[in-house]
């Protein structure tokens, strides 16, 4: 990657999954680039606060891991190394969804790793540590971001240090991945600007997990495991995937009322009321480490950055900060690390104009957008199709359930057309290749012999 100096200092708030693939991204066109983290962060692959999803399975997709090794040349050795165990996602995942137990295993070319979140966070921690021009300060809770007298520029961050004082550091840029946004929505209340317009849709999810080891007899003929349920039949999702340290974590998401517990024999209750058996009879008498984890997860989220007429220079909100995925589709790191590649190339274009960082923003958040796209209408469609969810459905919704429906029906047929497939939900290629008209009267035919 080519670097050309835009500015003297970006700040980038946040050291998790968005943060630290965006200092990488930046660091290549500003002097020094500091990293500012309120949590204290582990030396290996722990659990820290900040990051209570953490304990709940992480997949990284195929798009996210080829993003993640753009940046970091050799990143996926590196996973490999510290333990991550190496998957082909259409051979050794069992995928499970109603009329397809399983649905056809065939390779797919869709090569991802399989590894606990600390594991793939103190990975990236690592190869971010690396780079002189960074500095990740830990302990440093940023309080809100100071705007220039006109309000047109962002130009600074206060915040409490690891003493507990006071500080502000100035930036030319400063990219907020705090999960949330809280600090770009102050900025712009403070200064009377709007706020961007949200899509939400309230899936109203409840997580468990448990950490078990995987038992000597455990089944040879596959490595993890995804069983759907119908969304009429409440829509449950399980999953079952390996970790290092030959451990599996199995993760049990519920909607609405139907709520995974949190103990042990209502757990492995719920795993047993599955649609099939498999991931019941995979862990019904394996070693269970540590206690069960719960997270509630109300509502995805999508804020339209990108609608916004004007927006203050120098400050670009990051990650979940733009869009905060429903987690069971195993999309925000990747999605997360696909914008640190695009900002990337963004800063790259912008490097050779004589105010780079004026039409940042908005060439990033358009860019953003169609990033965005894929990923959130490939969750969206199913969420909605639940009777229960909240949000505003589409008119066509149930023509796009059909489409799905005739296309994992050509899937499990034709094998280009399940690699097709693959590659879309693994985010290496968008939705729009499913549009191709070939294609499209293939899969309605399908749909038309149900
Ligand atoms: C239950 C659950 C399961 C998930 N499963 C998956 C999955 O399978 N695959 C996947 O790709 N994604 C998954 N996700 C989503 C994934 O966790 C996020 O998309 C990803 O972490 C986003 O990265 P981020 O940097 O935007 O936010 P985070 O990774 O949450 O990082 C935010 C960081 O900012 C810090 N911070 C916050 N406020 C401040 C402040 N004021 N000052 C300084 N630091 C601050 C926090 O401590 C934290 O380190 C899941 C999410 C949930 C809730």
């Amino acid at each position: 990657m080519k670097s050309t100096s835009i500015g003297r200092q970006a700040v980038v708030v946040g050291a998790g999954m968005g943060g630290l693939p965006a200092a990488r991204a930046v660091a290549d066109f500003f002097e020094r680039v500091l990293v500012l983290e309120r949590d204290t962060l582990p030396l290996d692959a722990s659990h820290r606060i900040g990051i209570p999803q953490g304990r709940h399975t992480h997949a990284l997709l195929a798009g996210g891991l080829r993003a993640l090794g753009d940046l970091f040349p050799g990143f996926e050795q590196d996973l490999v190394d510290a333990g991550a165990v190496p998957l082909e996602a259409g051979r050794d995942l069992r995928f499970e969804r109603p009329g397809y137990d399983p649905f056809p295993r065939r390779d797919l070319g869709l090569g991802v790793c399989a590894m606990s979140r600390p594991l793939i966070e103190s990975t990236v921690r690592q190869r971010v540590n690396r780079y002189d021009n960074i500095v990740i300060r830990e302990r440093c809770r940023v309080q809100d971001l100071v705007a220039s007298p006109d309000g047109g520029t962002v130009t600074a961050v206060r915040f409490e240090n690891s003493e507990g004082r006071s500080e502000t550091l100035s930036a030319d840029l400063i990219v907020e991945a705090s999960g949330r946004g809280y600090l770009v929505n102050g900025v712009l209340e403070s200064l009377g600007r709007p706020r961007p317009e949200e899509t939400t849709i309230g899936v109203d999810i409840t997580y468990a997990t448990a950490i078990f080891t995987i038992p000597d007899d455990a089944p040879s003929d596959w490595k993890a495991v995804l069983t759907f349920d119908a969304p009429e039949k409440g829509g449950a999702v399980a999953v079952l995937a390996p970790l290092e340290r030959n451990r599996w974590i199995v993760t049990l998401i519920g909607r609405h009322d139907e709520k995974p517990p949190g103990d042990r024999d209502g757990f492995l209750a719920y795993a047993q009321g599955l649609r099939t058996p498999t991931i019941y009879s995979a862990i019904r008498k394996a070693e269970q480490l540590g206690e069960i984890v719960r997270f509630g997860f109300p509502a995805s989220f999508r804020r339209h950055f990108d609608r916004l007429e004007a927006f203050p220079r120098g400050l670009l909100p990051f990650g979940d900060s733009i869009c905060r995925f429903n987690p069971a589709y195993g999309q925000g790191m990747s999605v997360a690390a696909q914008e640190a590649r695009l900002l990337h190339e963004v800063l790259q274009r912008h490097a050779v104009e004589p105010e780079p960082l004026a039409g940042l923003a908005p060439a990033f958040f358009a860019e953003a957008a169609t990033l965005i796209e894929t990923p959130w209408a490939m969750a969206a469609v199913p969420d909605l199709a639940h009777p229960k969810t909240e949000g505003q459905r589409p008119e066509d919704l149930d023509q796009a359930l059909e489409f799905t429906e005739g296309l994992f029906r050509l899937a499990s047929q034709d094998a280009a057309v399940h690699k097709l497939l693959g590659e879309v939900l693994h985010l290496l290629k968008p939705q729009s290749v499913l549009r191709d008209p070939d294609l499209v009267e293939r899969v309605e035919a399908m749909a038309a012999q149900a």
